[in-house]
């Protein structure tokens, strides 16, 4: 294997930083949610995470049970740092999560100390790496107490298998209280990773002021509703989509619901001389509050496509307008 880094990939790529740290994360960041399990060919998920590094994406986000199967996107990864990233391990933010299904059995789901710290410790040997740089609980347990996956978050941490630590999917409530348990131990918490995008605005109204009062990050996952806000789905549903596919979390009915809003939305990107993709990506940068946009891509051309949104970020009073009254139908 003979893979170079291309020698410009800092050049285009926009870095924000987390306001309560001294960690940058690049605007756009790639997602291994999708993509990168058993069923894609393993050099096509290298071209992928190759062609992101050479873009200057420096984070890839994972989880223990992303696949399918559960576990073999962390294993793909794996093997990628091993034969190519490995030399630049200090150039990149990788980050992990538990919180969902994993292992059967009363331990392998939640938010407990136990269920924490044994995943952890599979997914660093998954991804064959001594410790990760951010990792966090996918979603709130309330059968757990918040004080104990506080503590599981504070040990990860303390034992040097996490840099940082962050939630995902927690209300805004609950953000908070992380926020004081954590400051009281001392214990890095600098992201929250929600859901949003032009078709899921829910964290408006609560969590996106709570992030920038705590001066947390945000990094935005499924920012183009997985496809839905592309060209991907515009005039029909390609046979190598993913709401073709036997995903269980976009259907076609899904698709059809919002395509019509989705039309009319690519009307404004066209005249902004933007993709579908690519504005939706820059509408979720326009205010600064959003650190990463956080993307999943299943070939490099689409993510070719994402970094380009960066070109243009600004949008008129008129557009943003124009973009309420579509999503108000
Ligand atoms: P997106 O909303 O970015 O959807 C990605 C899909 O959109 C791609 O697989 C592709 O679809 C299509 N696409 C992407 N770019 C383009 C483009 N330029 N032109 C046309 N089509 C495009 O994100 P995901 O739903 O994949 O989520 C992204 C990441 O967020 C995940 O990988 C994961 O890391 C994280 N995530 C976290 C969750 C959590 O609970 N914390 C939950 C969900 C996601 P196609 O495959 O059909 O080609």
């Amino acid at each position: 294997n003979n893979y170079l880094p291309s020698d410009k990939r800092y050049d285009k790529m926009i870095y924000n930083k987390i306001p309560c740290s001294g960690l940058k994360l690049p605007a756009i960041s790639l997602g291994f949610w999708h993509n990168f399990g058993s069923s894609t060919p393993f050099d096509k998920q290298q071209e992928i995470v190759r062609g992101a590094f050479d873009m200057g994406i420096t984070h890839f986000d994972l989880a223990n049970n992303y696949g399918p199967t559960a576990g073999a996107a962390e294993e793909n990864f794996g093997r990628i740092f091993a034969e190519d990233l490995k030399a630049y391990r200090d150039e990149l933010i990788i980050a992990t999560k538990a919180g969902y299904d994993m292992w059967s059995g009363p331990y392998g789901n939640g938010g407990s100390l136990k269920y924490l710290v044994s995943s952890c410790d599979q997914s660093l040997k998954r991804l064959r790496l001594d410790y990760v740089d951010i990792f966090y609980n996918h979603r709130r347990d309330t059968e757990t107490p918040l004080e104990e996956t506080a503590m599981a978050l504070d040990k990860i941490y303390r034992d040097g298998k996490a840099l940082y630590v962050g939630v995902s999917n927690y209300l805004a409530e609950d953000t908070e209280k992380m926020s004081q348990l954590l400051a009281d131990l001392k214990t890095p918490f600098v992201i929250h990773q929600p859901n949003y995008s032009l078709l899921n605005r829910e964290i408006e109204a609560e969590l996106k002021p709570t992030l920038t009062q705590l001066g947390l990050g945000a990094i935005a996952f499924s920012p183009l509703a997985q496809g839905i806000l592309t060209d991907r789905y515009l005039t029909n549903v390609p046979e190598d989509s993913r709401a073709h596919s036997s995903s269980q979390f976009l259907t076609e009915e899904r698709v059809q619901q919002d395509i019509e809003k989705v039309r009319k939305l690519n009307e404004i990107a066209k005249r902004r001389n933007q993709t579908m993709a690519e504005m939706a990506i820059a509408w979720l940068l326009r205010d600064g509050v959003i650190t990463s946009v956080l993307v999943g891509a299943s070939r490099l051309s689409q993510l070719q496509d994402n970094v380009k949104a960066l070109d243009n970020i600004v949008f008129s009073a008129e557009e943003l307008s124009e973009i309420e009254m579509i999503l108000e139908k």
